[in-house]
């Protein structure tokens, strides 16, 4: 691996992963911040970004120009919107750099685009870039594999502060998609994503979501596996949103010396089977 500092460009600078984005890189080994940028238009474009992020002035100005952001980077880090993302892996592809993505409620068209990307970029992206909330999707795996649809029910529970776009979260979705590896079904056909009225009984065999909404809550999931007479829990709580930020750096890191492809966050932190 090179000894030079990674060249990080942060898109959706202002927003609260892109200012905690900005912070951790601040604070980590082997990164450096080369560019920011913000939707044009957004009130944060010409702004210092390490003012915004309360570090004070580190003198990278948050631009507006994606392109010319990434052509001398190395690497950007994107939770942003899905339309957004969808642009800028054109862009990374372009300027073959690698592009981290934690940005969710992609639809399967926008995911086939960033998965397109992945032929001539290394593209890493996940529902959830914490070390802790992986494991959890080891987990629910193995225990979706030994307790039988038959007898047990799996729900998925989670909870997001009130600014939240998209539900169920990436990392309910991300947790579902491991609960039907674990069971050898496909989640689309098995999930059940909300309940009102007279709905008959629980289909067996489907995984089933809840949501909550409000306050400031980072994320917190649980999953939740109920057979008769017990109930086996895994979850996750996050308490700071460095979480992300950090497995985002270390996924860049991971990436910088990897050939093109689409990878995942078990891919970097060495969980898949
Ligand atoms: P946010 O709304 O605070 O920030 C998003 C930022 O992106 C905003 O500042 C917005 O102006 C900017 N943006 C939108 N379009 C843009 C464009 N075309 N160019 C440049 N910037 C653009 O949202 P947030 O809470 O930081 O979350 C962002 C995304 O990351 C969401 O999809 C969220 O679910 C996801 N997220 C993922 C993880 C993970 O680990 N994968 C963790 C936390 C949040």
């Amino acid at each position: 691996m090179s000894e030079t500092p990674m060249k990080l460009v942060v898109v959706g600078a202002a927003g609260r992963m892109g200012q905690t984005l900005i912070r951790t890189i601040a604070a980590m080994e082997g990164v450096v911040l080369h560019a920011a940028v913000e939707r044009s238009g957004s009130p944060f474009v010409g702004k210092d970004a390490g003012e915004l992020a309360g570090l004070g002035p580190n003198g990278v100005i948050i631009g507006d120009d994606p392109l010319a952001a990434f052509l001398h980077g190395e690497g950007v880090l994107d939770f942003t919107s899905p339309a957004a993302t969808v642009n800028f892996a054109g862009l990374a592809a372009q300027a073959r750099i690698v592009h981290v993505v934690g940005t969710t409620g992609c639809s399967a068209e926008e995911d086939e685009k960033i998965k397109a990307a992945g032929r001539h970029a290394r593209v890493v992206k996940s529902g959830n870039m914490s070390l802790g909330v992986n494991l959890l999707g080891v987990l629910t795996e193995q225990a979706a594999r030994a307790l039988p649809g038959s007898d047990w029910d799996i729900e998925v529970l989670e909870m997001h502060h009130k600014h939240k776009v998209d539900a169920p979260s990436g990392t309910a979705l991300l947790l579902g998609e491991a609960a039907a590896r674990g069971r050898g079904i496909d989640l689309a056909g098995h999930s059940v994503r909300s309940r009102d009225g007279h709905t008959g009984a629980r289909p067996k065999g489907t995984i089933g979501f809840a949501t909550l909404r409000g306050g400031s809550v980072i994320g917190e999931h649980s999953v939740l596996i109920a057979g008769e007479g017990e109930i086996v829990t895994l979850s996750h709580s996050a308490g700071d949103r460095s979480i992300f930020a950090r497995g985002a750096i270390s996924a860049a890191l991971w990436a910088r010396d990897k050939k093109p492809g689409f990878y995942s966050m078990l891919d970097v932190l060495g969980l898949s089977s």
